[in-house]
């Protein structure tokens, strides 16, 4: 019976921890870049993605294929761009029978859990256990969808989400295999409701403004114009920056979902919000501001609550490393922390993102992984949301389907970076409608941004490095005469690599 030994043996080597790395993929919502220690944040600091900054590389030069949640999601997931893998826009159903990083790692012998915002309609396809937020999910007494079912769970998404994550590493992994997981936090995207204990941070303080805070536009073309994401003109007292209405007011826009959010609170919550608002809001009303004042007023009511969901994110990171460190298992383990596309904190007066401006258009991301990546490095290589898969199946020995678009980021990882390494990025946003952004696509190199706006006719060309706010437009600069023709055709170069469908008026 010699199979009988000789199996097990197999199994062993086929399948030993040590040899194979754990993965730990830390995905947040809507985190941008300015509100990250370890990328210069002048307005908060990140203790626990620092360190894995201080341990690992940071990307530099890191963007997203499409400036909006799903399809962001979508491209992490497959390493293809939207319109291979389907999702293109935050209504489109993401196809599971596709091939992600998931179904790759699970079929290579990992054992695999998605926590948190998935955001992708269907269920989740690869993962031997997922929990997840259904739909955008809400920040108190968040629902949670298991293949069980759904059911409510009481307290702060960030630390529950942390929670839920450490009981399956816990108790519900396979410990005979490699593990993979994907911990996505919803934080810190809108509406930017910070837990109890972080609601009193930075109170007292003026969060410095972006230079571009109060930018009219007037450098720019149509789109930017016409779009509606200001801070001044386009967030909601009460669902956006919590000034409650007077009684009787009646309720318009977001603010008529701004209840339901209050009322899942806790009594002991609904106080702890009281108590740190009331005073805020009574002050609000007295100071009666108008203009300027009143946008720069708006700007930290709103950045002292982004940044305060940005500190709930950090601690269940930290929460993370630190079991990492308990169970001795940092060194065998890749942990990536990155978000699915930046935010605009106020940059050229605006909240939210899909402009493909850096602001949203760069993400955040951080890679650990013992033995590859030299503490501390940076990397200044054109890198995309579609790369992570490829570099995470080479990783963990997994196949890397034939149409994957994106590059192992290994080489980079190691500190080299190879002659034949991509010089730009293509991007492309279709979603119509939402704060009235306009179709558009682009490519992005190393200094320069050309973005062609097809339903205004329009195309603007940014120089980010005498113009790092991106306010003045200078594709019809005389003076950049070489450089529109060298990015025109860089953008038909990259439209040709990611086999880019037409956009409808190019
Ligand atoms: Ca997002």
């Amino acid at each position: 019976m010699l199979h009988l030994a000789i199996v097990p043996l197999l199994a062993l080597l086929a399948d030993t921890p040590q040899t194979r790395p754990n993965i730990i993929f830390f995905l947040s919502d809507d985190h941008a870049c300015n509100a990250v220690g370890a990328y210069g944040s002048v307005i908060n600091e990140t203790p626990h993605i620092d360190r894995l900054a201080k341990e690992g590389a940071t990307f530099d030069r890191a963007f997203c294929s499409n400036g909006i949640c799903a399809p962001s999601r979508a491209a992490f997931l497959t390493g293809v761009h939207g319109y291979i893998n389907g999702v293109e826009n935050n209504s489109h159903k993401f196809d599971g029978t596709q091939p992600t990083i998931a179904t790759q790692l699970n079929d290579a012998g990992y054992t695999t859990a998605m926590i948190g915002k998935w955001h992708l309609k269907t269920d989740p396809v690869g993962f031997d256990y997922w929990d997840i937020l259904p739909g955008q999910g809400h920040y108190y007494a968040p629902d949670f969808r298991t293949k069980d079912g759904k059911r409510r769970v009481q307290g702060h998404v960030s630390e529950i989400t942390a929670d839920l994550a450490l009981d399956w590493l816990k108790n519900k992994r396979d410990p005979q295999k490699p593990f993979m997981l994907m911990m996505n936090q919803k934080a810190p995207h809108r509406a930017w409701m910070p837990a109890p204990e972080h609601l009193d941070m930075f109170e007292g303080e003026l969060i410095p403004e972006p230079p571009s805070l109060l930018d009219d536009h007037e450098g720019r073309g149509t789109a930017a114009k016409e779009q509606e994401m200001e801070i001044a003109d386009h967030m909601w007292l009460w669902y956006d920056l919590k000034i409650d209405p007077d009684e009787g007011t009646p309720l318009t826009g977001p603010d008529r979902w701004a209840k339901g959010r209050y009322d899942r609170m806790s009594d002991a919550q609904a106080q702890a919000w009281k108590e740190a608002y009331d005073p805020r809001n009574e002050a609000f009303d007295e100071a009666d501001l108008e203009g300027d004042d009143l946008t720069r007023y708006k700007y930290q009511r709103y950045i002292k609550d982004y940044l305060r969901c940005v500190a709930g994110v950090d601690d269940s990171v930290g929460r993370v490393l630190d079991w990492l460190d308990e169970n001795d298992l940092t060194d065998n383990t890749i942990v990536i922390y990155a978000s699915d596309q930046g935010f605009f904190l106020g940059e050229q007066g605006w909240y939210d993102k899909r402009f493909m401006n850096d602001p949203a258009l760069r993400l955040p991301l951080i890679v650990r992984w013992p033995g590859v990546t030299k503490p501390g490095s940076r990397i200044d290589a054109m890198t995309q949301n579609i790369d992570l898969m490829p570099t995470l199946c080479a990783a963990g020995g997994a196949a890397v389907p034939e149409r994957v678009q994106g590059e192992d980021l290994r080489p980079l990882l190691e500190g080299e970076t190879p002659e034949d390494w991509r010089d730009a990025i293509y991007y492309r946003y279709i979603e119509q409608g939402v704060h009235n952004v306009a179709p558009h696509e682009g490519v992005r190199t190393d200094r320069y941004a050309l973005i062609h706006w097809p339903t205004h006719g329009e195309w603007e060309l940014f120089d980010l490095e005498t113009d790092p706010q991106e306010v003045r437009n200078v594709h019809d600069d005389p003076a950049f005469a070489d450089v529109r023709s060298r990015m025109h055709d860089a953008l038909d170069k990259v439209r040709t690599i990611y086999a880019a469908p037409s956009m409808s008026g190019s």
